[in-house]
């Protein structure tokens, strides 16, 4: 989407009714662009609100806007006797910020582990969530710290959006709806996507070390 000054964000805006006549609308972005902590989300959240009011008839705002992290990564996810699923074991997909199927999925697989064999669920528990969720994440985690680069991205978007085909592989692949055992074109430019972009890696860790180091400098 646009950011207040017209550059592009790697994020996306939402409307949704609530009931009586009330929407929720708000604004997202990647905490890993390039300049997150000069954005601005309130100004941004006006710049959208502008720009759909008159196509969704809006007033004004009932409530004060509120800001939220979506967790896209959690070191700890269980112990003995104990395990996490959905937000608090990190399963947002960092492609779209989409968490709703992974707490549902996640959860019965933790009820299955635990109803199978209790002693031993958090281990298994943490093996489903290597096999079937990691790899994606992790493809996903660095790709979203690519398009975190606002040229790169404008250069991605040109590609994606250029043909029906292009997007609907885009598509799949970042609503994660490709079957890794049929995995077809999609499954397969994930896999050397994913390969492709660890290689990056070093880059990566000492890129998110310099953002945590700014944002932790004192202003003033
Ligand atoms: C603005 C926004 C838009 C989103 N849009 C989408 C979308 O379009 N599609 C999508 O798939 N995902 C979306 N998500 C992400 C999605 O909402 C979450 O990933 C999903 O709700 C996670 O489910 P959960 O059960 O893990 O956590 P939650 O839904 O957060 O549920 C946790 C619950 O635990 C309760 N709780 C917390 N602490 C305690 C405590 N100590 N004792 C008892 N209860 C407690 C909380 O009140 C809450 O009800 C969005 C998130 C946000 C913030």
């Amino acid at each position: 989407m646009k950011g207040p000054d017209g550059s592009i964000v790697p994020g996306y805006g939402w409307v949704f009714p609530a009931g009586n006549g009330i929407v929720n609308i708000g604004v997202g972005a990647l905490s890993t662009m390039k300049n997150f902590s000069d954005l601005n989300l309130n100004t941004m959240l006006e710049a959208y609100t502008a720009q759909v009011r008159d196509s969704w008839g809006l007033g004004e705002f009932v409530a004060r806007p509120k800001a939220w992290r979506l967790p896209m990564h959690v070191e700890h996810r269980g112990g003995p006797g104990w395990v996490v699923a959905g937000d608090a074991a990190g399963l947002v997909n960092p492609f779209n910020g989409e968490g709703i199927d992974y707490a549902l999925e996640s959860g019965r697989h933790a009820a299955e582990c635990f109803l199978t064999e209790p002693g031993t669920a958090w281990a298994a528990y943490q093996a489903v969530l290597r096999k079937e969720y990691d790899p994606f994440f992790a493809t996903a985690r660095r790709f979203a710290w690519l398009i975190g680069r606002p040229k790169l991205l404008q250069f991605l978007l040109g590609i994606a959006l250029s043909t029906n085909f292009t997007m609907k592989l885009v598509l799949d692949i970042m609503a994660n709806l490709v079957d890794m055992e049929h995995p077809g074109l999609a499954g397969r430019s994930l896999t050397i996507g994913g390969k492709a972009l660890s290689l990056a890696d070093p880059l990566l860790v000492r890129s998110s070390a310099k953002s945590k180091a700014k944002s932790a400098t004192p202003v003033g």
